[in-house]
This record gives structure tokens, C-alpha cells and sequence, in this order.
């Protein structure tokens, strides 16, 4: 229903209560206090008047009246002409405690309650009244003035005459009439609180609405520039596995840009739930900032340089002892100066300046002659992740955090921001602060150490720009040279890269994903040693080390074993199985490498037991029954074959089931011989047996041994022993 006038009424009303700056809230419960003033105030003053036409002779009703007419419209003119903040609670307390005690009298005049005209409910309506704008104490307040004003009119009850004038139907109608507008003005009040619940209700729901989406907002927002260098990270680590030669450079050089996006955003979102939680304490010290800000911008000197920007830094006059928060303002300073850095192009000119206005404020200013920024951007850029990226004349890496935090660090220090900018001739940041000096003296001293501590938050945002210092990373799978090789059986491709850094120098790195993939790369490349994760795709570490233990091709293999933690259960399992060694992540370099490096004086011990060939009987020792049995196996078949001079490798390969690297690979671990020194050897000790042992001529010995150049037997005997056949 729309009443004429009424929106132009309800303007009128908003502009004469309201104040500038005055929330929503305040204006409306004003304005239900006026409105009700002004209703009740002419209501009671109708009444009023009326009551004097009709019922002159009561006295006592006409000043009541005038009374509480009197009292209610210091409602209507007070909100007016005073224009107070809030609503204030207390004078309206005075105002209904007033009513209340002035209807208290009005009754004991009149004769007690039963006389009272209907003014005992007067009190009643006070209280439904006072629901809509008190607190709840207030409300009690008024009720328990109302229950003794009662109990009391009551009590003084057989005390009291009844005057004359007030006849049972005077009194009769005087409720009636009573009756009839203090109800009304109660329903209304009532009706009223109802609706400004509902509506603070829909307000609330409104505001939690708002807040799930900005959160949503805020969601995407950070899930985007998280997965942005995510994302790059994972396709780079691709591409170097896959392509190593072509993209380890570049490749590692952006990795480490976008981990230092990562950090700078993590970082940042951090100091900024911190000042907001009001968690970051505020540590005000008095010393000369223009000296601490010369550290500062000294700091940026070879980054400027290397840019061939020109980093100017101008003080003002000499010194500038004021309070500051050092860390802050090195933040401050530092995100000013970074992007002014960042989006300079070579050639420009980044310009510090300070100034000391009035002795009042201090003012930090951090231009650049860069591309500046647009007016349509200008208002946002202080907005948490508003970055002005493709659309602006240069894309820069970045988290649109920086300016967010900046602002909210100046304000903590009491200070204010501002950015001016012509777009194409550059941007300019000023930073003014209170110029206090209350806070203690710092010596300089402390200002050096808090620069150094924070000179390392530099270089993270320029390492694209500041060209990477060309790192040799792991070159992926490389198999020639001397250098013993890695099997590395892990699934993530950090953790891989991590280790392959760690061990580039001193190994040969063969990579799998998965302990499939580990056997099956074992028994290809016959490594020297296998490092492997425990929990892996396709098949586990343990899977795998089984696998891998019980083949006789790869048995002899010695296996580190990785885990996330030192979990006592898989450990048990895996040393059961075999595994030599345990490592739990994460660990040390030095720790790695002295766990791979314990594993070749194991080495050791079995070329000691296999390498002589003449001692074929060897000692029984559980933890080498393996190994004995397969060299055991390979010399039963030399021996066999002693007299072919046609026997080589291949045909031994064919005897025992082995591939020609798997099996060159083994021997060569377990004995550091070839296959062929070895056999050579082994004839020419079963040679000089049957000399020693026998009546068999050189040549006959020669020929049985598989030697059927006989000068060439006398050549390598001498070698071998180093006494010739003939003398023996
Ligand atoms: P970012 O980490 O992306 O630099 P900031 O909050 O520090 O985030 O900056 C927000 C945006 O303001 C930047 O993306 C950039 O577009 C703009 N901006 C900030 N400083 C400069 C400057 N000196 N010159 C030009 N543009 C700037």
C-alpha cells in the first residue's frame, strides 16, 4: 500500500535526524523514536484537551497530561536540535522513569487502581515501547519500576480517597478511552519490534551472502595465482625429465622465478592475515629515517644497475629523526621500490625522495618514468589481487598482494598512500606518516642488522628480469663415464630432481616412476645401486625390493630405501626384505651421501670374497648364499668349458640365463673383473695346477686350459704369475 507523501515525509524526516557518516541502523531506530514521539506526544495532547472539556473538574488528569506532553516532546525536539551520534539510552530511561512515576502519582490522586482511569496500563505500553530501542536491561528496568509503582499503588491502596469527581462512569469512560489508545500504541510498538526483527534478520542473511561470495571471490582468486606458477613449475620439471638438454637451463630458471612467486604470495597473504588479526605488533622506534631509508634503497643498487636503471635516492636536508617502525617501513619501501623497479623499462629512472613537511609529517616518495598506470585502474590497484596484467603495457609476474599489504602497513604506522600517474610517463607513490617523537632511540647499529635480516626479501621478484645464474642441473639420464650408476625409483618428480641435484657429482642417475618401472630398470641397466621410495603407484618399494632381491640378476644390488618418515613397521619390513640401508625424508645431503657411499665398503667385502679365482672353496656366510651361488654357478660352467677356446661370454650368457650387460654388469660388481680376465685367468691357475699337479707338457696344458697359441699362453703366464711354464 503506498500512501501519498509518504516517501517525501519519510525523506524529510531522514534529513532532519540524520548526520553525515550515520549508518543505516542508527538513522532507522531514530527515526521510529521520532515518529513515535511525535504520534504519542500529539496523542496525549488531543487527549488532553479533550479531557479538559469534558471532565473540567478533574484537576489532577490536566496537569498529568500536560505533564507527560511536556516529557514526550523533548523526543521530537531534541533528536533535532542536539542531533546526537547514537541513540542514547540513558535519556530515555529519565524520560519513561519520569512517566512513569508521574502516572504513579496520577494514580494515589486519583484513588487508587481501581479509580486509575486506565492509566495502570500506561506502564504496560512503556515497556512494549522501550523493546525497539533499548537493550534488554533497559527493558527490565522499565518493567520492574512498572511492577513497584503497582504493587506500591496497591499496598497504599486503603490509604487513599477517591475525589468526588470521579464518579464510576467518569472512571468508565476514562478506561474505555485509555484502554482503547494505550493498547493501540502497545500493538503498534509491538508490530513494530516484529518488523525491524524480520528486518534485521533479511540484513543479516544479506551480509552473510555478501561475505560467502567475496570469500568465493577471494577463493578463485587465490587458487588462480596459486595454480599460475603451479602450473609452470610441473611443466617445466616435464620438460626437463623429458628433454633435458634442450630445457634444463630455462627450465630450472623458471621454476625458481614462479617458487619465488609462490613465497612472495604466500608470504604476503600471511603479513596481511596478520594485520588484519591485529597480530602484528606495531615496535615504534625515534631514529633518522632518511639514513635508514638511504640503507634501504642501497639495497636495490646493483638490481637498478643490472636493469641499466638509474636509482636516485634524495633526502631531505640531513637528518630526519622521527618514529618509525623499521620493518614495516623496509616492507613498505621495498614493495614501492620493486614494482617501480619491475615495471621500469631499461634506461628509465627510479627516484626515492623524502620530505619533512612542517615538522608534522614525513613523506616517502617512490616514482618511476615507466609505463605508469591508467585512470580506469588507478582507484583498484590497492585492492587485494587486483593486478592490471594484460591490458596494461607490460605483463610482469607478480600477486597483486603487494600494494594490499603496503596499504594496510602504512596504515598501521598512522600514515596514508597515494599514487599519482600519467600513463606512459610513469607512476609515483607517496607515503606520508606522522612525524612523532616519543618512541625510544635506535642506534644504528640495529638499523644495519634489521636491513641485512631483510636485504634476502629482495631478489625474489626480479629473477626473470635479473638473468639466472646459469646452474648446471641434473642432466636427466646420462650412461657413459666412470662414475657409478644410480638407480633413482621415486614418483615424485620433485623429490627426483631434488635427489638427482644431490648426487649429480658423484653418480650416473637412471630415473623410474613407479617400482615397476625400477625393475624393469634394474634389470636393463644393472645398477650399482637403487634408491627407491617406499609408497609408489603400480608397484610398492617393498613389491619391488622382493622383486628385485630374489632375481639373480639383480640380487646382488644394494637398495636404499626412502620414506616420508621413519615408520618403524615398513622399515622392519624392508630390511627383512632385504633393503641395506634405510633413509627417512626428509634428510641431507650429507646424509645421502654417506648412506650410498657405506654401500660400496659392502662392495668391497664381496670383491674381496669373489675376486681371487684360485680359493673356490668359500667360507659359508648366510648374507652372501646368494651371490655364492650364482658365481659358484658361472665357474661350473668355466670349468666346464676349460678346454674350448671357442667358449666365450655369449655362450655363458646363454648358460646362465642372463643378458650380456646384466651379467658383465654383476661380475663386474661382485668381482671388478671382466668376464674374459676372469676366465683367463681362471685357465691359466687350472694351467699351472695341471703343471704342478701333472706330467702334461706346456703345450698339453696350454691346449686343456683352451689356450691354443702356445706363445701367447707362455706370454700371459709370466704376466699372470711371473715365472714362465716351461720352468715349472
Ligand atoms: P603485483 O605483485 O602484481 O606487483 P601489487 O599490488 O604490487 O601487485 O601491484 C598491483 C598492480 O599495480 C600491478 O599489477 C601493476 O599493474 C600496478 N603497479 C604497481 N606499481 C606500479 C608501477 N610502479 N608502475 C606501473 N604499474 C604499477
Amino acid at each position: 500500500m503506498k500512501i501519498p507523501g509518504f516517501h517525501k515525509a519519510d525523506q524529510w524526516i531522514s534529513r532532519i535526524l540524520s548526520y553525515p557518516g550515520m549508518d543505516k541502523d542508527t538513522l532507522a531506530q531514530k527515526k521510529i523514536y521520532w515518529i513515535a514521539s511525535v504520534a504519542v506526544t500529539t496523542m496525549i495532547f488531543c487527549l488532553t484537551l479533550t479531557y479538559h472539556i469534558i471532565f473540567p473538574q478533574l484537576r489532577i488528569l490536566i496537569y498529568y497530561g500536560l505533564f507527560l506532553t511536556l516529557v514526550f516532546s523533548q523526543g521530537i525536539i531534541f533528536p533535532i536540535v542536539l542531533r546526537p551520534r547514537g541513540m542514547n539510552t540513558l535519556w530515555m530511561f529519565i524520560d519513561q522513569f519520569l512517566v512513569a512515576v508521574a502516572t504513579f502519582i496520577a494514580i494515589l490522586k486519583m484513588g487508587g487502581i481501581p479509580y486509575s482511569g486506565g492509566l495502570i496500563f500506561v506502564g504496560l505500553a512503556l515497556v512494549f515501547f522501550s523493546l525497539n530501542f533499548w537493550k534488554r536491561t533497559a527493558t527490565i528496568s522499565i518493567y520492574i519500576v512498572y511492577v513497584v509503582t503497582v504493587i506500591l499503588a496497591g499496598a497504599f491502596h486503603p490509604y487513599l480517597t477517591v475525589p468526588p469527581e470521579m464518579t464510576p462512569a467518569v472512571n468508565i469512560s476514562l478506561y474505555v478511552i485509555n484502554l482503547l489508545w494505550i493498547s493501540g500504541f502497545a500493538t503498534a510498538f509491538v508490530l513494530s519490534f516484529i518488523s525491524r526483527r524480520v528486518k534485521m534478520e533479511q540484513l543479516e542473511a544479506e551480509r552473510l551472502k555478501e561475505l560467502d561470495e567475496a570469500k568465493t571471490k577471494l577463493y578463485t582468486n587465490i587458487t588462480h595465482e596459486f595454480r599460475t606458477p603451479l602450473t609452470i613449475i610441473k611443466g617445466m620439471t616435464e620438460l626437463i625429465s623429458e628433454k633435458p638438454d634442450q630445457w634444463l637451463e630455462e627450465g630450472l630458471a623458471k621454476i625458481e622465478l614462479n617458487t619465488s612467486i609462490l613465497l612472495n604470495l604466500v608470504n604476503h597473504m600471511l603479513d596481511l592475515t596478520r594485520v588484519e588479526a591485529g597480530a602484528m605488533p606495531v615496535k615504534m622506534v625515534r631514529g633518522d629515517v632518511n639514513l635508514y631509508i638511504k640503507c634501504i634503497v642501497e639495497l636495490f643498487e646493483s638490481l637498478a644497475a643490472g636493469k641499466q636503471i638509474r636509482l636516485v635516492y634524495k633526502p631531505c636536508g640531513r637528518e630526519a629523526v622521527v618514529d618509525h617502525e623499521p620493518e614495516k617501513l623496509m616492507q613498505i619501501i621495498t614493495n614501492l621500490l620493486s614494482n617501480a623497479l619491475k615495471f621500469t623499462q631499461p634506461s628509465g629512472r627510479v627516484e626515492v625522495c623524502t620530505k619533512l613537511k612542517d615538522d608534522q609529517t614525513f613523506e616517502i616518495r617512490v616514482a618511476d618514468n615507466g609505463p605508469g598506470i591508467s585512470e580506469e585502474h588507478l582507484p583498484h590497484i590497492f585492492d587485494r589481487f587486483y593486478r592490471v596484467g594484460e591490458s596494461g603495457s607490460v605483463t610482469m609476474p607478480g600477486s597483486g598482494l603487494g600494494l594490499a599489504l603496503t596499504r594496510e602497513l602504512v596504515k598501521l604506522m598512522q600514515g596514508t598512500i597515494d599514487v599519482e600517474s600519467v600513463p606512459g610517463e610513469g607512476a609515483a607513490f607517496t607515503v606520508v606518516l606522522p612525524a612523532t617523537r616519543t618512541a625510544p632511540l635506535i642506534d644504528m647499529h640495529e638499523v644495519a642488522e634489521i636491513t641485512g635480516r631483510f636485504s634476502e626479501m629482495i631478489p625474489g621478484k626480479f629473477r626473470r628480469e635479473d638473468g639466472v645464474p646459469s646452474r648446471k642441473g641434473p642432466s636427466g639420464e646420462k650412461t657413459s663415464g666412470e662414475k657409478p650408476l644410480l638407480l633413482i625409483v621415486e614418483d615424485n618428480k620433485d623429490v627426483v630432481q631434488y635427489l638427482c641435484s644431490l648426487v649429480e657429482n658423484e653418480y650416473e642417475v637412471k630415473v623410474a616412476y613407479d617400482g615397476k618401472q625400477g625393475v624393469e630398470k634394474a634389470l636393463a641397466f644393472v645398477p650399482d645401486i637403487i634408491l627407491s621410495d617406499v609408497m609408489m603407484p603400480v608397484m610398492d618399494g617393498i613389491a619391488m625390493l622382493d622383486r628385485i632381491k630374489k632375481d639373480i640378476r639383480t640380487s646382488h644390488i644394494p637398495v636404499v630405501m626412502l620414506t616420508a618418515k621413519a615408520d618403524i613397521g615398513s622399515r622392519l619390513e624392508g630390511l627383512e626384505r632385504g633393503a641395506d640401508a634405510y633413509l627417512a625424508k626428509p634428510f641431507h645431503r650429507k646424509e645421502l651421501l654417506v648412506q650410498l657411499k657405506s654401500l660400496v665398503d659392502i662392495r668391497k667385502k664381496l670383491r674381496e670374497r669373489y675376486a681371487p679365482v684360485s680359493d673356490l672353496i668359500l667360507p659359508q656366510e648366510l648374507e652372501f648364499h646368494r651371490e655364492d651361488d650364482f658365481m659358484q654357478r658361472i665357474r661350473k660352467v668355466m670349468m666346464a668349458h676349460m678346454d674350448d677356446d671357442g667358449f666365450d661370454i655369449q655362450m655363458l650368457c646363454r648358460h646362465i640365463a642372463m643378458s650380456r650387460t646384466q651379467l658383465y654388469r654383476k661380475f663386474r660388481y661382485l668381482t671388478d673383473r671382466t668376464i674374459k680376465e676372469y676366465l683367463r685367468t681362471l685357465r691359466l691357475h687350472k694351467a699351472r695346477e695341471l703343471l704342478l699337479d701333472t706330467d702334461l707338457s706346456v703345450s698339453e696344458a696350454a691346449y686343456r686350459t683352451g689356450f691354443k697359441n702356445i706363445s701367447h699362453f707362455s706370454k700371459v703366464f709370466k704376466e699372470e704369475f711371473h715365472i714362465n711354464p716351461s720352468e715349472l
